[in-house]
């Protein structure tokens, strides 16, 4: 019997951990149907030399706007993404009353860095206003992979207490039942998860903490026990004091000891699994592993925590399309809106030059702006990077701007300065901060390889001007399992199992997420030796003209979705075979 595919001679990684074997693999009607020897298909496929796994799933992405006018879903589709979960950290568009969508905007925009005109023009805003009407908006589409949503805190809160609700009022009794039978409907109607951001870090376009920010303990667990009875999910978090104390905005509320706790007590009364933004950060670089044995010790006496971690340091670009330290300084701004490459020509003429490097800021009006993050990359020249055209994101201190001027005698603005100015403009430098706070990714590779944590937080889809880090996926096997020379690598097996069927398994996609006789087709064909992350390019093809970094990857010979080939050899097939996934929905697509 002839196999409608067969993948011939790969190197099977299949997502469990085992050690990778060469062998051929069948799909019919989307299928994976035999793992084995001299399999036969109609249409043959040559794996040999190349690893095949399963599709990434990408748990953590904020894709809830792109998704409702894109069908594409850069930076993930190129990155061998098959199935993404957005909604994270308590933003996102619905439920949406009519005429709330400058609100949700505002929320999008300055927690996220998604351009609020490529929102307001993008999305088909009145086409839903509750939750289960914007999954039925997104189930009527097609994707080059399956998404998945979660129910955001912030939209839910401004929904049901409108200007209490935004001004972060305590929610009445009324509210917490009203916003709990929300959630639940729309957990029955498919959302895998609520989110919740309670970080003051996270703040609207205007500069005010995003609603949910304070939200009590009986909200939070009432909220929760919402998920539950709808049918359950996973309740993501990003707490407060998880990226630093936030001196700069005033300090958060609540310590890092009591929202472990409070996440914990709610994981336990309810049932439900729980992950949290878990990172290193500046003001205490070792509070993950106090987080990481928390949660190891609370899940023996029946809690679900599930520490999600990062692969590679959150670098903040510094780049003449995007932000960078010099961009509100008053004769910068005269040409800013210059071509690129003009621009970097005019910033050479020696008057220009000397007048931006000496004059004065001009303030950003918006608060909440990612614009004014030109003082922070500015205070922080000497530890960031230029990014080569393939990128090291484990550089070394010679490395550094600070090296860099020392060598060329000149001061780190200047250095800075005549890097952005040079060529046509393209240049990137990466400012490492959360993760890399030591200087190196030795901490990060301990978060990795802990069993208990996840790995997300790539933010794909969002801070399309900043992080540009929906390329985590590859990098996760370039990075740590091929290139590392700083440190212990990690081992293939394990890289792929925690970006394939742990995720899988924390979000209940049972279909997915492991080459096994009964999954689904998602598959991943990779020249592992070809395989390459290059640096960010600005491309202005979001909604009304708006800018975002792209990076170029290859090495993703094929992918496929569902059996159906996305990817050839780095480039779109135009198939779209993914759709929106509802919770519950794959235990019984399996049987199919
Ligand atoms: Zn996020």
């Amino acid at each position: 019997m002839k196999h409608e595919l067969v993948l011939k001679s790969g190197t099977i990684v299949d997502g469990t951990g085992a050690p990778s074997f060469v062998c051929d693999l069948a799909i019919d009607d989307g299928v994976i149907t035999a793992i084995g020897p001299n399999l036969a298909g109609e249409r043959e496929f040559d794996a040999s030399g190349a690893i095949v796994a399963p599709g990434w799933i990408d748990v953590h992405t904020h894709f809830d706007g792109q998704a409702t006018w894109d069908d594409e879903l850069d930076p993930s589709f190129s990155n061998g993404v098959t199935t993404l979960v957005m909604g994270n950290c308590g933003v996102g568009f619905a439920p949406c009353p009519p005429g709330g969508q400058d609100v949700l905007v505002d929320l999008m925009e300055g927690v996220e860095d998604i351009p609020g005109t490529a929102l307001h023009e993008g999305v088909p805003w009145g086409e839903w206003s509750t939750f289960p009407e914007y999954l039925d908006f997104l189930a009527a589409r097609s994707y080059t992979m399956d998404i998945a949503a979660q129910v955001p805190h912030a939209a839910l809160r401004f929904a049901v207490m409108g200007e209490r609700g935004l001004a972060n009022d305590d929610a009445t009794d009324a509210d917490i039942a009203q916003m709990r039978q929300l959630v639940a409907e729309a957990t029955q109607a498919g959302a895998v998860g609520f989110t919740t951001s309670r970080t003051i870090f996270h703040r609207s376009i205007s500069g005010v903490p995003v609603p949910g920010t304070y939200a009590t303990r009986e909200e939070l667990s009432e909220l929760v026990q919402g998920m539950a009875d709808g049918g359950g999910g996973v309740f993501e978090a990003i707490t407060s004091e998880s990226i630093g104390n936030m001196r700069i905005y005033g300090g958060e509320r609540f310590s890092e000891d009591e929202e472990l706790a409070l996440l914990s007590d709610i994981s336990k009364a309810t049932g439900q699994p729980v992950t949290f933004t878990t990172l290193q950060h500046g003001d205490a670089p070792d509070a993950w592993r106090a987080a990481l044995a928390f949660a190891r010790e609370m899940n023996e006496t029946g809690a679900h925590l599930y520490p999600q971690v990062a692969s590679r340091p959150a670098g903040f670009l510094s780049g003449l399309a995007g932000y960078h330290p010099f961009s509100r300084r008053r004769t910068y701004l005269e040409i800013a809106d210059l071509p690129v490459h003009e621009r970097a020509a005019a910033m050479r003429d020696p008057e220009i030059r000397a007048a931006i490097l000496s004059d004065s800021d001009v303030e950003v009006e918006q608060a909440g702006s990612m614009e004014n993050l030109y003082k922070l990359l500015r205070s922080a020249i000497g530890r960031s990077f230029p990014l080569d055209d393939i990128v090291d994101y484990e550089p070394s201190p010679e490395q550094s701007f600070a090296a860099l001027a020392a060598e060329r005698g000149v001061t780190l603005e200047e250095a800075m300065y005549d890097f952005l100015a040079a060529g046509d403009g393209t240049n990137i430098a990466a400012l490492p901060g959360v993760g890399y706070v030591k200087g190196d990714m030795e901490d990060l590779r301990e978060m990795l390889v802990d069993p208990g944590t996840i790995v997300g937080l790539g933010d794909a889809g969002a801070h399309v001007k900043l992080i540009c880090d929906g390329s985590v996926p590859t990098t996760q096997l370039t990075h740590w399992v091929r290139d590392r020379t700083r440190g212990e690598r990690i081992p293939l097996e394990f890289m792929v199992h925690k970006q394939t069927l742990r995720n899988a398994q924390l979000y209940g996609f049972a279909d997915r997420g492991e080459l096994a006789v009964g999954k689904r087709a998602d598959v991943n064909v990779i020249d592992f030796e070809n395989l390459n992350v290059h640096r960010p390019v600005a491309h202005a093809d979001l909604p009304a003209g708006g800018l975002r970094y792209l990076q170029p990857v290859e090495g993703y010979v094929a992918t496929f979705v569902g059996g159906v080939q996305t990817r050839a050899n780095d480039t779109d097939t135009g198939e779209r075979p993914g759709r929106l996934l509802r919770s519950h929905a794959t235990s019984s697509a399996a049987q199919r």
